[in-house]
């Protein structure tokens, strides 16, 4: 994860409130009119099909030993042999699924470096993609401290290694799934935050692997099949709870929303609005809807963010169970959104 604004003024105040409003009125009323402000067009509220197959259930362990093991490799920087051993270790829990390499040489601000995204695709029956996404890479510019990104790139890449396992060899009645270990998301120099003379703004320096593939995909026409990104990142924190992000896209937040209603874990999603700066954002920017679960309080004002105290002991099997539940009942609710809407 690389940065987000805070909306900490009046806005949040004002986001929090609406938020509580909202929730006060879903109790009230059962189909939740929305209302608009006086002079914008109505809005069409949005269907979301009913789901009477049972809840999807992710081993939250064995995604936490995946998460352990990634992290037992030590710091994963750019151009490190624990990278190229951490490409190893998911590469070889996706033997014999259908994998798509993506390896470029990035140009970045310290030099070039070898970057490598990891697809892996799961076939639906429907015509249409869904991804989900997880970068594996740690921050460079802490590559000489022990800093092991637990949370920051592990919690979510061993989560959607359980994934594969959740969707490998089952006839899917939906749309494909793609998952994705995205690398060189961090930035390599220090991310502009700090003031400091050799500093970048995070946006010329980020994003490396994934912005490789959304440019490949809009290239080669594969961008307009894609139906929705989600993206994982810091979804360990036993104290879990997730952003409601405003570069994400609002229906697909709804959905989203939604699906934790359903499995009876609302209260770890949306209570708090920033905007975020993370791998959603070239598919975004392409106009792919896009929503990233992040929570973005690491740690009382986020302190374990981006610091050698990013450790696995911060970690919950049961984070990674609720996030993990929630992602594949979005997808769910998806599969029976044809067409879903545009961004
Ligand atoms: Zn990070």
């Amino acid at each position: 994860m690389n940065r987000a604004k805070r909306l900490w003024f009046v806005a949040l105040a004002i986001a929090l409130a609406l938020i509580a409003c909202d929730r006060d009125k879903d109790a009230a009323a059962p189909p939740p009119s929305n209302s608009v402000a006086a002079g914008a067009p109505p809005k069409e509220p949005l269907k979301l099909p009913p789901d009477d197959a049972p809840p999807p259930i992710v081993d939250g362990d064995r995604a936490m030993q995946y998460v352990k093991e990634i992290v037992k490799l030590g710091p994963r920087p750019l151009g490190s042999a624990n990278h190229k051993k951490v490409e190893d270790y998911i590469t070889s829990h996706l033997k014999g699924d259908e994998v798509e390499d993506d390896s470029f040489t990035a140009d970045t601000p310290e030099g070039k470096f070898p970057v490598r995204n990891i697809v892996a695709k799961y076939p639906g029956t429907k015509d249409g993609v869904i991804i989900i996404a997880s970068h594996y890479d740690t921050n460079y510019p802490l590559r000489n401290t022990s800093y092991v990104g637990a949370n920051d790139g592990a919690s979510s890449s061993g989560l959607l290694l359980e994934l594969a396992n959740h969707l490998r060899g089952k006839q899917r009645d939906g749309y494909s799934i793609w998952l994705v270990w995205d690398d060189a998301e961090e930035a390599i120099k220090p991310d502009g935050s700090g003031g400091l003379p050799n500093e970048m703004p995070f946006s010329e320096d980020s994003l490396y692997g994934i912005t490789h593939l959304a440019e490949k995909w809009q290239a080669d026409g594969t961008l307009k099949k894609v139906k929705a990104f989600i993206l994982t990142d810091m979804i360990g924190d036993a104290d879990l709870n997730v952003e409601k992000d405003t570069n994400s896209t609002p229906w697909l937040q709804e959905v989203v929303s939604e699906a934790s209603k359903r499995l009876g874990y609302q209260s770890h999603f949306f209570g708090r609005q920033m905007e975020v700066g993370d791998d959603h954002l070239p598919f975004v920017k392409r106009g792919v809807p896009s929503v990233d679960f992040i929570d973005f309080n690491y740690g009382y004002n986020n302190v374990f963010w981006h610091t050698p105290q990013d450790t696995v002991d911060k970690i919950s099997p049961q984070s990674l169970q609720i996030v993990g539940g929630v992602v594949l009942e979005t997808v769910r609710i998806l599969d029976k959104m044809d067409p879903v809407p545009p961004k």
